[in-house]
């Protein structure tokens, strides 16, 4: 039986150890600071950032969301966040992410004080990630290395094999397997045969969006499968084929990771959806802020 890696359990160890260094940033002055900037109105976005602003009220860190329009434009967006730069209170600024189309989301992503960027996508950051060097880290990639490291997880000297390139996941993710020295395959939507490469992983770590696409016979036996993936699945056809047929029957909807959910029999452990991945990116959000509170203090 393989076992299953339970991201809820790794979440409230991180969290539990976080309270303590929130009461000492507390007492000597000041809470951790965190503006998330929520421009629009996507709803899966304002999910997200109702659910970060709440964690950081229950953790006793000070969370500031601002709303601009939706229609607003990328000299207001850099006007907000040079206003958040300067101020003292604040010590991580996220912008979720995606923003209206009309805005350069890229540039709104460079203004970030790199000192203050939470999210690890700043290019300083990306930067200190390549070499190595301390820096913030991008959450949902910081998350899975947390759920490898507290299973006790080997990784150095195993193949990793990371399917999904983009920056937010693939990339960072990679590279922070690549640090703690396994030999990394990256696949993306051009890679000539995805199956065969992940075959060849001792771990491997789905992120690509897909519903389900890797099937069983992508893994090899007592392969570690950690799927980053989150798909929602709108028709009985779709889920019936991502094995959340009876799901979707009961709730008229679904939601499945991008490894296949009923063909996992052979593999020594793997990350559920929901309740793998997930709950990471949020505690990981929380840990960078903390930490860019202390070097501010410090
Ligand atoms: P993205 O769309 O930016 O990137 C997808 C990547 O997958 C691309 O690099 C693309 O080349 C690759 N890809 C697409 N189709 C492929 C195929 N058929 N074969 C091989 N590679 C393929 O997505 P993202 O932002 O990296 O997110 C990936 C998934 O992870 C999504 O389902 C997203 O919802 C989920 N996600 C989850 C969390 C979390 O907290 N658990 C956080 C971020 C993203």
């Amino acid at each position: 039986m393989p076992r299953i890696l339970d991201g809820k359990w790794v979440r409230d160890q991180i969290v539990m150890e976080l309270r303590p260094r929130i009461e000492r940033l507390r007492s000597r002055g000041r809470a951790p600071g965190l503006a998330v900037i929520l421009a629009g109105n996507d709803p899966a976005s304002e999910i997200y950032v109702r659910n970060k602003v709440r964690t950081c009220e229950e953790l006793g860190i000070f969370s500031e969301k601002l709303t601009p329009a939706a229609t607003s434009t990328t000299a207001e967006l850099l006007d907000l966040v040079d206003g958040l730069n300067r101020r003292p209170d604040i010590d991580g600024i996220l912008v979720q992410m995606p923003l209206p189309p009309q805005i350069d989301s890229r540039r709104v992503l460079h203004a970030i004080a790199p000192d203050k960027d939470v999210d690890g996508f700043h290019p300083v950051s990306v930067g200190h990630l390549v070499a190595n060097s301390p820096g913030p880290v991008a959450c949902t990639p910081a998350g899975v290395m947390e759920i490898l490291r507290r299973y006790e997880i080997p990784v150095a000297g195993r193949k990793a094999v990371v399917a999904g390139r983009s920056d937010i996941v693939g990339k960072p993710m990679a590279m922070l397997l690549l640090h703690a020295n396994a030999t990394v395959t990256i696949c993306h939507s051009r890679t000539a045969d995805l199956a065969a490469e992940c075959r060849a992983g001792d771990i491997v770590v789905a992120a690509i969006g897909r519903p389900a696409l890797l099937r069983g016979n992508f893994f090899k036996p007592g392969a570690v499968v950690i799927d980053v993936g989150i798909n929602r699945l709108t028709t009985a056809e779709q889920a019936e084929a991502a094995g959340r047929g009876a799901e979707f029957a009961r709730k008229g909807t679904a939601m499945v990771g991008d490894v296949h959910p009923l063909e996992l029999e052979h593999v020594a452990a793997y990350t559920p959806v929901p309740g793998g991945v997930g709950p990471l990116t949020i505690a990981m959000l929380m840990s960078n802020t903390v930490k860019l509170a202390e070097a501010h203090a410090a």
